[in-house]
Parts: structure tokens; sequence; C-alpha cells
């Protein structure tokens, strides 16, 4: 499978000269399997570039998944070039919030008047199907097997591990690692989740000194990710949800001590942080 960024940045989009490595969008992710199915993760204003990508290709479907419901995860959706074109299937995939469908939360938000139409509308929904999906659940798509986990987030969602034949990638973006959102939390639960993968990507938004303000929103230092890798004994470790603050020099300097702390230790791990143009085969 080939796994793609299209948008990594925390919370809101950010822009600026101090951004433009990493990139100011938010979270979009692209998974291609080696018989070109499209899976896409999200639909932060990454998502806008990568339908105007998929739009010119010849695909038949797209399935496209949620991981949970924040504005940062779906302010891009309306902005998805292959919602209006007729040609091409979207499936969409999401968890239910307090036993309302995903087709209710989406179609409740993007109305008058904080956007003017329904993107169900425009399209007439002819292309467009909406099916719910629970925690602890796997998935046959396609040539991937999905398997899902709860988020330890502020109203929940899902993390999803993507497996086709012996190749795996393992997506937990906004995911607290150190506080109770539920009473069952179980990090070793997230560690089994996650083990051997060939690719995490785990939420990394907040140094220690943030997270003493910043407990309990939902999210993990990047210190706390980085030993959840390690333990998680995976190929390769990306930092997620990049701070809105956080700098193209402020990301190089974490992920240059990450390294070292690798060579210290004589792990293998690999270690960086995804911009939104990252691209790596597994
Ligand atoms: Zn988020
Ligand atoms: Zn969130």
């Amino acid at each position: 499978m080939i796994v793609r960024c299209y948008g990594a940045r925390g919370s809101v989009p950010t822009s600026g000269n101090e951004f433009s490595k990493y990139g100011g969008n938010t979270t979009c992710m692209q998974i291609e399997s080696n018989e070109k199915d499209i899976i896409v993760v999200d639909a932060g204003s990454g998502i806008r570039p990568l339908g105007e990508e998929l739009n010119t290709r010849n695909i038949e479907t797209i399935h496209l998944f949620f991981t949970h419901y924040h504005l940062d995860h779906i302010i891009g959706f309306p902005f998805f070039k292959p919602l209006f074109n007729k040609k091409i299937k979207i499936k969409i995939y999401g968890p239910r919030f307090l036993g309302k469908s995903l087709r209710h939360i989406l179609d409740n938000f993007f109305i008058p008047p904080y956007f003017p139409i329904n993107p169900y509308d425009i399209c007439a929904g002819e292309n467009l199907e909406y099916i719910n999906i629970d925690e602890d659940e796997d998935y046959n798509i396609d040539n991937f097997k999905i398997t899902t986990i709860r988020l330890n987030h502020p109203n929940g969602g899902l993390g999803y591990r993507f497996v086709e034949k012996n190749s795996s990638f393992v997506f937990l973006t906004d995911n607290e690692l150190d506080h109770k959102h539920f009473n069952d939390f179980d990090y070793n639960k997230y560690v089994e989740f996650s083990k051997n993968a060939d690719l995490l990507i785990h939420d990394s938004e907040y140094s220690d000194e943030e997270y003493k303000f910043t407990k309990g929103w939902g999210h993990t230092t990047f210190k706390s990710a980085f030993e959840f890798a390690k333990k998680c004994k995976v190929k390769r470790f990306g930092l997620f949800h990049h701070n809105q603050k956080r700098s193209d020099n402020d990301l190089e300097e974490i992920v240059n001590n990450m390294k070292d702390n690798i060579r210290q230790s004589e792990m293998e791990m690999e270690c960086f942080a995804p911009s939104q143009n990252y691209e790596i085969e597994l």
C-alpha cells in the first residue's frame, strides 16, 4: 500500500512561512492498495487538494472514513470535488455519536446558516452511501482488512488499523494516552492494537510544558507518543496533529531529538513528522 498525507496540522488550518515545509492543512490521509483501491481518512482542509487529484483519475469508488467529527476533521468535506462527480461512487464510513448516525451528523452541520447548502443536495446523493461503523470491529473493504478501536478523546471517535497482505498502517490521531476519557480506558489495548505496525501515525500535539495546561483536551505529548511507539515496536513512527503554533524548525528539532534517542538506545525505528506532501510505500 501507499500512504499519503494531505494534511497533518491539528485543530485549525495555519499558513505562513514558518509552516511552509510541514504545511497548514488539517487531517487528511490517503491509502492506496496495490490494486489501486482508494481509502481516504478524514476530511480536514487537506481533502480539497486530494479531491482535485482524484477527480482527474479514472476511479470508480472512494472509501472515505471519518475518525470523528471535530471541525478540523470535517471542514474540507463540502470542498471535496468527487462528491459532485456522479462517475465516482463515494462510500462514507464513520462512528455514531450519542446514537446519531454519521449521515445525520454531517447533514446537520453542512446546512444554513453554517454552510449555504448541503453537499448531499447538490449531487442529489446519487453517488453517496453512508455506513455507520463501530469500535472493536473488523471490516473487509476491497483488498484491505480494517480494524477499529475507540479513540480516547472528548466525544470519542475511531482509530484504524489498515492491513493489506503483510503491510500494516495504524492511524491514531486525536488520541490522548495520559488521561482517561472513558471508564474502561486501557493503555495496553492501544499497544496491542498498534503492535509491530509497519507505520504508526499517532497524535503528538504537545510539549510537556504545554500539557500542564492542556491535559484532558484529547491529545498526547510528543514524548509520550514516542514512548508508546517504542513499546509497540513499530517500524516507523510519525508524529501527527501538529500544534497550530509548531513551526517547521520546532518540528525538525523534535524529530532530531527523537532520532538521537533512537541512536543511543540502539533501537531500530524510523521517526519523522509527516508533511502534507508525505508519501511512503509499505
Ligand atoms: Zn483534531
Ligand atoms: Zn478531535
